[in-house]
C-alpha cells in the first residue's frame, strides 16, 4: 500500500507495550496546527460550510489551510452511495467519489482536493486488514484503541505532510454520540494529547432550541450535547451556537458556565440569508481571533488583501441582481435539492456574474412519459434547460423528449453527461433518421447502439471494474461555440460515467449536423457537442458543476446564463 514505507511505527516493534503511534517520515510536531470540528444535538448545522467559512477567513489571512472529513460509513468512499439519501456525489480531480462537503470546501477555497482530504470508516479499516493481511501488527490483536485509532491519526499526520499544511481542518461526520464516529472522536482526543493543546482546538456545533410554543431560547438540548463530548474527554475551545435567531446573552452565558468557556467563545452562529456570509459571522463573532489565539498563529498571519476584497464583492454582488432567469432541471431525483447541490451552485455563481437571479424549475420527466404533464406546459415559462446527470432507464424517454422540444424551439440548453448522452440519442433518432436508436444502458438489444460501453470499458467491467472517474483533459476545437466558450483549446473537467459515444456512429452524426467540439486527446472518444443554428445547444459527457467556483464560474454555465437571459430579453 503507498506510504507503507514512510511509516516509522513508534511504539509497534514489540507487543510488550499497548502503545500503537506510527508517524509517517518528516513529521514534526508543532508545524501544522488542527482545528476539529464536532457537532451535537442533531445532524445538519452545517458543519461543513461553518468549517469551510472559518478555513476560508484564516486562509485570507496568508495560512495554508486544508480540510479534511471523517465519514462513519463503512463504505470505502461514496461511490456507491445513493443521492437520494446522502446528496450528491462530488468526485475531485483524482477521481475520489466523495461526500458533498469536500465541494463546498473546493469552492470556499479555491483549490482542488485529493484522496487524502476524506476519510471514511470503511476506507480505515480497509488500510487496517491490509495491515493485518500483512503481519504489520507484529502478533498483536488488532483493536479499536490503539490501532484503529493510531491509523486515523497516521492518514491525518500523512495529510499533513503532503499538504504543508499550517491549519487542518477536520470535520467529524455525525453528531457526538453516534457509534460511527465514536472512534474518530477517540482518536481526536488522543492527538490533542500527543500533539499538546497549544497545536489541536476544539470547535462544537450545537443547537439552541426556540420553541414556537415558549418564544425563548432555551439551552437544555445544547448543554447536554457539549456534556455528552466532555464525557469522551475532549474539553471544546469554542460553542458556535446554532440557531434561527441570534443567541441571547443569557443562553450564552449558561452554556459558558456549564462547559468552562469563556463567554467570548460561545458565539451565534445563527442563519443567514447566503452561506457566503458565514466567513463574515464568523469574523464578526471573533472566532477566527479565538483560534489564532489558541492555536498561537499570530506571527504567521500576512493578510491577503486581493483575496478579502474579491469574497467582499462576490457577497455584495450577490445581494444586487438586477434581472431574473427560470432554468428548468430534469431529473428523477428532483425530490432531494442535494442531489443536485454543484449545478445549483455553479449556476449561482453564473448567475451572480451576470447579475442575475437564476430560479429553478424541477421537471419530473417520469411524469411526462406517462402522460401527467405536457411537454409544453413543463417547459412554457423557462429560458434554459439543463438535462443533468442521471443512471438507468427511468424518465429517460421524457428527457429525450424535453430535448427534442428544445431543439426545434430554440430554446438554451445544457446537457451533462446522461444528458449528453440523451441528446446523442435525440439527434440519431430524430435527424440522422436512426428509429430507436439508443444507449445499451437502457436497452442492451437496441439496433442503433448509438451511446455504448467502448472495448476497453467492457474489459473494465469484466473485471468487476469501474467507471471513468476524475478530471480528464479535453481538446477543443476552434472555431466552436465550445471554444468561444473556454477561450482554449485544452481544458479539464471532471467525469463519471461508463458509457460514451460509439464511435461507429460519430460520422454518420457529424455529416447530420453533430459537431463534436470538444474530444479525449489523441482518441475518439466524443466529450462535447453542440450544433448549429440553435441559441445554445451545448453539451458535455463530463460534470462542468464539479470545477464551478464562485470566483471562476465555469463558462459552459456562464453561456447558458448569457443565452437565457438574451432569449428573456427578445
Ligand atoms: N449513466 C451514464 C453512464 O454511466 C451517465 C452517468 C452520469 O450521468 N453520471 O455513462
Amino acid at each position: 500500500m503507498k506510504g507503507e514505507k514512510l511509516i516509522k511505527s513508534v511504539g509497534s516493534k514489540t507487543e510488550e507495550h499497548e502503545f500503537y503511534t506510527p508517524f509517517p517520515q518528516g513529521y514534526k510536531i508543532g508545524r501544522t496546527k488542527y482545528v476539529v470540528i464536532t457537532g451535537t444535538v442533531m445532524s445538519g448545522l452545517g458543519k461543513g460550510i461553518f468549517s469551510s467559512s472559518l478555513a476560508k477567513v484564516l486562509q485570507d489571512y496568508g495560512l495554508n489551510c486544508t480540510p479534511i472529513k471523517f465519514d462513519g460509513y463503512l463504505n470505502v468512499d461514496a461511490g456507491t452511495l445513493n443521492p437520494y439519501r446522502h446528496g450528491e456525489v462530488f468526485v475531485l480531480d483524482d477521481g475520489l467519489e466523495c461526500d458533498m462537503d469536500l465541494g463546498t470546501y473546493e469552492r470556499f477555497l479555491d483549490k482542488n482536493l485529493c484522496e487524502k482530504n476524506y476519510l471514511t470508516g470503511g476506507k480505515i479499516f480497509k488500510r487496517i486488514l491490509y495491515r493485518e493481511r500483512g503481519g504489520k501488527y507484529l502478533g498483536r490483536d488488532v483493536q479499536f484503541i490503539p490501532h484503529v485509532t493510531g491509523e486515523i491519526k497516521l492518514f491525518l499526520r500523512e495529510l499533513a505532510i503532503d499538504s504543508k499544511a499550517d491549519v487542518i481542518f477536520i470535520e467529524v461526520g455525525g453528531t457526538v454520540g453516534d457509534i460511527e464516529n465514536a472512534y474518530f472522536i477517540e482518536a481526536m482526543r488522543q492527538l490533542a494529547y500527543e500533539e499538546g493543546k497549544e497545536n489541536v482546538s476544539f470547535v462544537t456545533l450545537t443547537y439552541v432550541l426556540e420553541p414556537g410554543f415558549l418564544g425563548e431560547q432555551k439551552s437544555k438540548a445544547a448543554q447536554l450535547g457539549i456534556r455528552s463530548l466532555m464525557s469522551l474527554g475532549i474539553q471544546p475551545d469554542i460553542i458556535a451556537c446554532r440557531s434561527n435567531n441570534p443567541v441571547t446573552k443569557k443562553v450564552r452565558e449558561k452554556i459558558s458556565i456549564y462547559a468552562n468557556i469563556p463567554f467570548e467563545r460561545v458565539v451565534s452562529v445563527h442563519d443567514v440569508d447566503s452561506i457566503y456570509n458565514i466567513p463574515g459571522l464568523v469574523q464578526k463573532a471573533g472566532i477566527d481571533k479565538e483560534i489564532i489565539k489558541i492555536l498561537g498563529l499570530e506571527k504567521k498571519i500576512k493578510k491577503n488583501t486581493k483575496a478579502i476584497k474579491q469574497w467582499k464583492n462576490y457577497v455584495q454582488r450577490m445581494k444586487n441582481k438586477d434581472n431574473t432567469i427560470t432554468i428548468g432541471i430534469t431529473g428523477k431525483y428532483t425530490g432531494l435539492r442535494d442531489s443536485y447541490a454543484s449545478i445549483i451552485k455553479a449556476l449561482e455563481h453564473a448567475g451572480t456574474y451576470y447579475k442575475t437571479k437564476v430560479n429553478i424549475k424541477w421537471i419530473e420527466t417520469t411524469e411526462i412519459e406517462d402522460g401527467k404533464l405536457n411537454i409544453i406546459d413543463a417547459l412554457a415559462d423557462v429560458d434554459g434547460v439543463i438535462v443533468p446527470g442521471g443512471f438507468g432507464k427511468r424518465g429517460a424517454e421524457g428527457k429525450i423528449s424535453c430535448i427534442k422540444f428544445i431543439r426545434d424551439n430554440n430554446i438554451p440548453f445544457l446537457g451533462i453527461c446522461y444528458g449528453f448522452q440523451m441528446a446523442v440519442i435525440e439527434f440519431a433518432r430524430n435527424v440522422c433518421g436512426l428509429k430507436n436508436a439508443n444507449s445499451t444502458e437502457i436497452d442492451d438489444n437496441t439496433k442503433h447502439p448509438v451511446i455504448d460501453i467502448l472495448p476497453e470499458q467492457k474489459e473494465i467491467e469484466g473485471l468487476g471494474g469501474n467507471m471513468k472517474l476524475g478530471g480528464h483533459n479535453i481538446e477543443v476545437k476552434k472555431g466552436t461555440l465550445a471554444y468561444e466558450l473556454f477561450k482554449s483549446t485544452k481544458v479539464r473537467m471532471r467525469f463519471r460515467h461508463r458509457f460514451e459515444v460509439n464511435p461507429e456512429y460519430i460520422e454518420l452524426l457529424e455529416r447530420s449536423g453533430m459537431i463534436f467540439s470538444g474530444k479525449a486527446p489523441n482518441q475518439p472518444i466524443m466529450q462535447i457537442l453542440e450544433i448549429k443554428k440553435h441559441r445554445y445547444f451545448i453539451a458535455t459527457q463530463a460534470h462542468p458543476c464539479f470545477t464551478s467556483r464562485p470566483l471562476r464560474p465555469q463558462p459552459l454555465f456562464l453561456g447558458l446564463v448569457k443565452a437565457a437571459l438574451d432569449q428573456k430579453k427578445k
